[in-house]
Order: C-alpha cells, then structure tokens, then sequence
C-alpha cells in the first residue's frame, strides 16, 4: 500500500464510521464505558458491563450516524490517543473506511504522500 499521511481531518471519529468498543477496550480505557452511544444503559454497574461485554460478539458503540466521538478534541486529536479502543488503532490512513469516511463529509479523497 502507498504510504499515507493522515491530514488530521477527523471524519472517521465524526460518526461517519461506527467504532466499535469491546471488553478489552474498556479494561484498558474504562472512560469508554461512560461515553458510548450504543442503546444500553449507562447506570448499570461496570461489573454487569463487563459481563455483557464479554459475551462474544457484544460491543458497545462509541460514534456513528449523527454521533461523533466524544474523545474527538476540537483539533481534531484524540482525548485517549494512548488507550483508544483497537478498532481506531488498526485504521490507516488511506485505506477504504479512511476514504469512505472523507467522503462522507464532501473531503477530497486522501492521495499518497499527504498531496
Ligand atoms: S479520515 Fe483518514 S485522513 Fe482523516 S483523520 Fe481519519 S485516518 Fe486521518
Ligand atoms: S477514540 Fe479517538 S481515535 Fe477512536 S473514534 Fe474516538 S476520537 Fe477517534
């Protein structure tokens, strides 16, 4: 793949894409918990979360549709950069959800070598 430079445009964490949050997200970034979207409630205990959690295939969901991430700054940086959840640090910049999220919010798709 050519080598992308992510411009910091910020349409993936914008709701454009759905992020997904899974237990071993929220063990290692409880903040997670208190932030998502999904249709689950908020006031259940962290143990119960978890429970839930943990159960294959269950996540909650942190961004998407009209949601954007609560974690995005206003510089378009991440809050939880160090601990964001494994689905944001497996996106690479260029590739075909970074291109559909640009898209979506009328971006120029993003050309190789930050050009
Ligand atoms: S959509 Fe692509 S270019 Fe924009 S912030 Fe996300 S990874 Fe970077
Ligand atoms: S956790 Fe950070 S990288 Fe992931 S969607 Fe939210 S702002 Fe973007």
């Amino acid at each position: 793949m050519p080598n992308y430079e992510c411009d910091k445009c910020g349409a993936c964490c914008r709701g454009n894409l759905l992020v997904e949050v899974y237990d071993l997200d929220v063990w290692r970034e409880p903040k997670l918990a208190d932030s998502h979207i999904s249709l689950w409630t908020r006031d259940m205990t962290r143990q119960t979360l978890m429970d839930e959690l943990e159960q294959e295939g269950k996540c909650l969901i942190i961004a998407g549709g009209p949601d954007a991430c609560a974690f995005l700054r206003e510089d378009n940086t991440c809050d939880i950069y160090p601990t964001r959840p494994n689905v944001c640090v497996a996106m690479q910049a260029g590739d075909d959800q970074c291109q559909l999220a640009r898209q979506a919010d009328g971006l120029p798709e993003l050309r190789p070598g930050g050009a």
